[in-house]
């Protein structure tokens, strides 16, 4: 049985995810920040062999703490999803200090809690030859930035492109694949309502390229569609 972890489990993408690895017959390993608040979450448990585990991404311990439960499980596939967009006029005539502290943050959940949560989960993930799939942004892309702004978003998943770059060399040794993601724009609580693509289409896209990934493919940067996007 395959075994999936995803990270902000509770709702948009990482939601789906769960749906959708369930509906597959996968075992899945869901974390959030309160699972007690995540009821469309917890409901997928009628579905099939569901766990949930409470994982704020930030909080070293709570990252240990998952990794110390899910200690004797081999992990196929770990799906680094939770992120945050941050304030959505930055660096305008507002106040540039509180700009700069958001900035902390959105890197602190974007960038730096990903490669924590990898790295914890390694010898899970080396157990099964697994891979390890990102989900970052086109925005993130610096080929792709033609219209500019965002400067807190993109460079937190710019320099989440990066950080897998080299994760996915270092992880090689191990028999681990690490890939990036832009999920498309998705009808979510990120994407507005104004999105391109649902969940179901994101997710569904995603899922099919994971399935047909080969150790060529290790360190790169796909779009939902299977496409490779520019850095
Ligand atoms: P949502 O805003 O709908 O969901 C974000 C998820 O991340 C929530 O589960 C949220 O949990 C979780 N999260 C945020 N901060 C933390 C944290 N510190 N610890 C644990 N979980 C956290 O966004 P999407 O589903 O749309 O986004 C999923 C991923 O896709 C993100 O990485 C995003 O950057 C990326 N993406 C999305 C696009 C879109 O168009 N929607 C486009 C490109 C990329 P909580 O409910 O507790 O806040």
């Amino acid at each position: 049985m395959k075994t999936v972890l995803i990270t902000g489990a509770n709702r948009g993408i990482g939601l789906e995810f769960v749906k959708q690895y369930l509906q597959e017959g996968a075992r899945v390993l869901a974390t959030c920040r309160d699972p007690q608040k995540a009821k469309a979450l917890t409901a997928l448990k009628e579905m099939g062999d569901l766990q949930v585990a409470a994982l704020d991404v930030t909080q070293p311990e709570q990252v240990d703490a998952a990794a110390e439960r899910w200690r004797d499980q081999k992990i196929d596939l770990l799906l680094n999803n939770a992120g945050v967009y941050g304030p959505r006029n930055s660096f305008g005539a507002n106040d540039i200090e509180a700009d700069m502290a958001a900035w902390e943050t959105v890197f602190r959940v974007n960038t730096m809690a990903p490669l924590r949560v990898a790295l914890a989960f390694q010898n899970q993930v080396a157990a099964a030859k697994g891979t390890m799939a990102f989900i970052t942004s086109k925005m993130g892309s610096i080929a792709d930035n033609t219209s500019g702004g965002s400067i807190i978003y993109r460079t937190s998943k710019s320099a989440l492109n990066m950080t897998v770059k080299s994760l996915s060399i270092d992880l090689a040794p191990r028999g681990i694949s690490c890939v990036l993601f832009h999920p498309g724009w998705v009808l979510t609580d990120m994407g507005g309502p104004n999105a391109l693509i649902d969940v179901t289409t994101s997710v569904g896209g995603m899922r099919a390229k994971i399935d047909q990934l080969t150790t060529k493919d290790r360190g790169k940067y796909f779009n939902y569609d299977g496409r490779e996007i520019p850095w």
